[in-house]
C-alpha cells in the first residue's frame, strides 16, 4: 500500500516514509491510495470479536501488507490494551467512552500506535529519531505516554505556561527519561509556529534527525478507525439504522469514521457536532470553507480555526459536497448550551460527561429528535476529571478523579522555560540534546 499526498504535488511514499515524513514535502497530508472494503463476512462476524480482534482485521485491511503480519498484531494488541465501554443510557441511546486509556483522552489510540509503529521503523538506526510536538493540552499527554522508554527515541513537548490545566501539565512534565517538556511563555500558536519553524531550519535538520507527532500523522488517524467497529459491533439490533455523533476539532476523528464506512461499516450518518469553532458547519451549509481565528471554549480541545483534515474528508468524497453531505451532518453549539447538557446528562440518564462528550451529545439529540427511527452513539473523548471545574461547575457535585490523575500531584514538574521566540528554543534544545 503506498500513500499519496492530498495536495498531490509529491511523489506516492511507502508507510514507513509517510510516518517518519508526517507531513508531504508539498505540505499536503498522506493517505492511503486506496480504502480497501472489508469482506462481508468480518462485518457479519462482528459480533463475536474481542476489540483487539477487530481492530487487527481492520488495521491489515488499511495497510494491505504494508508491514509484517506479527509485527502488525502485536503494535495493534499493544495499542488497544484498554477498554472502550459501550455504555447505553436509554433505549436507541449509547455513550463511546474512548477515555479509559493512560491520558484519559481519546488521544492515546493514536498516540499509543504512532509510537509503536515508529518505534519498529527506527529500530535498525542508529541515529536517535527526536519526536517535537507543539499542544494545547491532551496531545502532550498521549505522546508523551505513548513513546515512553521507547528506545532511539526522545520526545520534546512544546506547551503554553499557565494555558494548560494542572494535571495536564504534569502528565507532561513528570514522567522524564526520555520525555522533555519545554514550557513556553506564550499561546499554543507560539508553540505551533516553533515546531514548523524546526522543521523549516536545515542546518538543525542537517544535524539531528526530526519527526513531528502532531495530528497530521497518517499513523494517528488509523488506529482511531478500530473504535468506530468496535462500537457497532457492540449494539444488539441491527436492524435500525445508526448515527455516530464525534465531537470534532481538528477533525482527525470523524475522518477514521468516514474512513470506517468507506471500508464497508454501515454507520448511516455521522454528526460533526462542534463548539464555537464552526467553520466546518458553515461549509457543509453553503460550500464555503473560510479559515478563521480559533475562540476559545469551554470544551477547548475543539478549539481549532482551520481543521487540518478537510482535505481528508474531501479526497473521501471525491471534492463533492452533495455526497458529503448525504452522509455528514455538523450543528455549533454555545458554552450555555454544553453545560446545560452536561446537567441533562446527569439528571435524565444519571451520566457525567465531559464536555466534548456533552456537545456531541447535543448534535445526537437534535438529530433523533428529528430521525426517531434511528439509534444513536456519541463520543466521550476525554474523562470528566481531565475538565475538572467546569463539570463540577455545571453539575453542582464532585467529580471523581482517577488514582492515575490523582498521584500525578504529587510528582515534580520537570519542565525548561523558554521564550517564545525560535531561538530561544533553538538554544535551549541543543543544549538539552546533547547533555
Ligand atoms: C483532540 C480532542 C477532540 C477533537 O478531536 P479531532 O480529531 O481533532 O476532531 C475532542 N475531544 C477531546 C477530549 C480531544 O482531546
Amino acid at each position: 500500500m503506498l500513500f499519496y499526498s492530498t495536495k498531490k504535488n509529491a511523489p506516492k511514499v511507502d508507510l514507513k516514509t509517510a510516518v517518519l515524513r508526517g507531513l508531504a514535502p508539498d505540505s499536503g497530508l498522506y493517505m492511503p491510495e486506496k480504502i480497501h472494503t472489508c469482506v462481508s463476512s468480518f462485518i457479519d462476524s462482528l459480533g463475536d470479536l474481542s476489540f483487539q480482534e477487530i481492530a487487527y482485521e481492520v488495521a491489515s485491511t488499511i495497510l494491505q501488507g504494508s508491514i509484517d503480519k506479527d509485527v502488525l498484531q502485536k503494535i495493534v494488541y499493544e495499542t488497544v490494551d484498554f477498554p472502550a465501554p459501550h455504555v447505553r443510557l436509554a433505549d436507541n441511546l449509547y455513550a463511546l467512552e474512548l477515555f479509559h486509556g493512560p491520558s484519559l483522552a481519546f488521544k492515546d489510540f493514536g498516540g499509543r500506535f504512532m509510537a509503536r509503529l515508529m518505534a519498529h521503523f527506527v529500530k535498525d538506526s542508529e541515529e536517535t529519531l527526536h519526536i517535537l510536538v507543539a499542544t494545547s493540552g491532551d496531545t502532550g499527554g498521549a505522546v508523551a505516554m505513548g513513546f515512553l522508554d521507547v528506545p532511539g527515541i526522545e520526545v520534546t513537548i512544546l506547551y503554553p505556561s499557565e494555558k494548560v490545566s494542572a494535571y495536564q501539565e504534569k502528565q507532561m512534565t513528570t514522567l522524564g527519561r526520555n520525555i522533555r517538556a519545554f514550557e513556553v511563555k506564550g499561546v499554543f500558536d507560539d508553540c505551533q509556529a516553533i515546531v514548523k519553524q524546526a522543521f523549516q531550519d536545515d542546518e538543525l535538520r542537517s544535524r539531528i534527525n526530526m519527526t513531528s507527532a502532531n495530528s497530521i500523522n497518517i499513523s494517528r488517524l488509523i488506529p482511531q478507525t478500530f473504535y468506530y467497529f468496535w462500537s457497532y459491533a457492540q449494539l444488539k439490533d441491527k436492524s435500525k439504522p445508526v448515527v455516530m455523533s464525534v465531537p470534532s476539532g481538528n477533525f482527525g476523528n470523524i475522518t477514521a469514521g468516514l474512513m470506517a464506512k468507506k471500508m464497508g461499516l454501515p454507520i448511516d450518518k455521522f454528526i460533526a457536532s462542534v463548539n464555537a469553532n464552526d467553520v466546518f458547519t458553515k461549509y457543509l451549509n453553503d460550500g464555503n470553507f473560510t479559515a478563521k481565528d480559533s475562540i476559545a471554549t469551554i470544551s477547548n480541545a475543539m478549539d481549532v480555526g482551520n481543521p487540518s483534515n478537510l482535505s481528508r474528508i474531501q479526497d473521501i468524497y471525491e471534492n463533492s459536497l452533495s455526497d458529503l453531505s448525504k452522509d455528514v451532518l455538523s450543528w455549533s453549539y454555545s458554552d450555555e448550551e454544553t453545560i446545560n447538557a452536561l446537567k441533562d446528562l446527569l439528571g435524565k440518564y444519571h451520566y457525567v460527561s465531559d464536555p466534548h462528550g456533552a456537545v456531541a451529545y447535543l448534535g445526537l439529540e437534535k438529530f433523533i429528535k428529528e430521525n426517531p427511527s434511528y439509534q444513536g452513539i456519541f463520543q466521550i473523548t476525554a474523562h470528566p476529571s481531565k475538565f475538572l471545574d467546569v463539570v463540577q461547575g455545571a453539575i453542582e457535585r464532585e467529580v471523581e478523579v482517577p488514582t492515575r490523575l490523582k498521584s500525578l500531584v504529587d510528582k515534580d514538574k520537570q519542565s525548561t522555560i523558554i521564550n517564545s521566540d525560535y531561538s530561544s528554543f533553538r538554544n535551549a534544545f541543543l543544549k538539552a540534546i546533547n547533555s
